[in-house]
């Protein structure tokens, strides 16, 4: 008698110890009765293409890669999004049954539909977002921010020219402030975006001056360890609509899943739970 495969995906980073995704996935298998796998993996950088080249042999339908593979995977697989090219790095591996192997991005679909759920009265085209911090997760936020109609994004970093970098990359309607002046772009913003590490716990805090957040805007934070970051706290305060971290995380998951289990899974609470967990 031949047994079905028992599909196996995982998350490939180092460190890996800390990912959430493990708990995730396990829950959306769980919930949906399917027999399959999600496995950490600590794989060091000179190791990568030999271990992404070996795992669809071993019954792999895909994995999801984290730091620091997230921009070298781009050169070992076959085929990439446009999007994963945008952004210049991918974070969901699908192994092809022709044997190709395929690279997307999937963090800016998390971010909008995070937002989405979250901020359900807020639209992209409302106004400028403005963005703290110019590292991959902000160049995966800007690419979606545009890719939904903003009119403008309002960036600055603490290294300047990362931020003029991606302005050269996606254009005109980015407008950059120095780091000292990251405070005046809160004003008109319809949306704050925190894409730096700052609040993250062992980080340091964000000192960007916040009196100029408005309570009509929507404030969002990358960061969701804690979940309620400073900038958060103080955008209640103000009386802004406010979405944590983690919503993201769960929302990028969800393509890859559906793709490598064949089941679209629902982000709901007991889904933060189990990523909680
Ligand atoms: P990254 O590429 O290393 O970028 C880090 C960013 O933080 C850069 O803009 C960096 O500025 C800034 N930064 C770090 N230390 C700083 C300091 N002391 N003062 C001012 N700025 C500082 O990292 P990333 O991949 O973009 O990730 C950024 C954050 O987003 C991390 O906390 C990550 O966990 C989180 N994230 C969350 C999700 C989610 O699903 N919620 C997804 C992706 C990332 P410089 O350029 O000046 O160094």
């Amino acid at each position: 008698m031949n047994l079905p495969n028992i599909p196996l995906a995982g998350v490939i980073g180092s460190p890996i110890a800390h990912s959430k995704s493990p708990q995730l996935h396990r829950h959306w298998l769980k919930t949906y009765g399917i027999p399959g796998h999600y496995i950490p993996m600590e794989v060091q950088s000179d190791d990568l293409e030999t271990v992404i080249r070996t795992l669809p042999k071993m019954g792999f339908v895909g994995v999801n890669v984290t730091i620091p593979h997230k921009q070298a995977i781009l050169s070992i697989a076959d085929l990439v999004t446009d999007r994963a090219t945008l952004i210049g790095a991918a974070n969901t591996i699908i192994f092809r049954k022709d044997g190709k192997i395929h690279a997307d991005n999937t963090d800016g679909y998390g971010f909008m539909e995070n937002l989405k759920t979250g901020a359900p009265g807020w639209s992209p085209k409302s106004g400028p977002a403005a963005v703290l911090g110019a590292g991959g997760a902000a160049r995966a936020v800007i690419a979606s921010l545009l890719d939904s109609g903003a009119p403008e994004i309002l960036l600055s970093n603490r290294t300047r020219v990362r931020a003029e970098k991606l302005k050269d990359d996606f254009g005109s309607r980015l407008r950059i402030f120095d780091w000292v002046q990251a405070g005046n772009m809160l004003e008109h913003a319809s949306l704050v975006v925190n894409t730096t590490s700052l609040g993250m716990i062992g980080k340091g805090e964000m000192r960007v001056p916040l009196d100029g957040l408005q309570k009509q805007s929507v404030v969002t934070d990358l960061v969701y360890a804690p979940l309620k970051t400073k900038l958060l706290e103080t955008a209640e305060e103000v009386g802004c609509v406010t979405v944590d971290g983690l919503g993201m995380l769960l929302h990028q998951a969800v393509p890859a899943f559906e793709r490598w289990f064949g089941k679209r899974p629902e982000v709901d609470r007991a889904t933060r739970a189990a990523a909680l967990r």
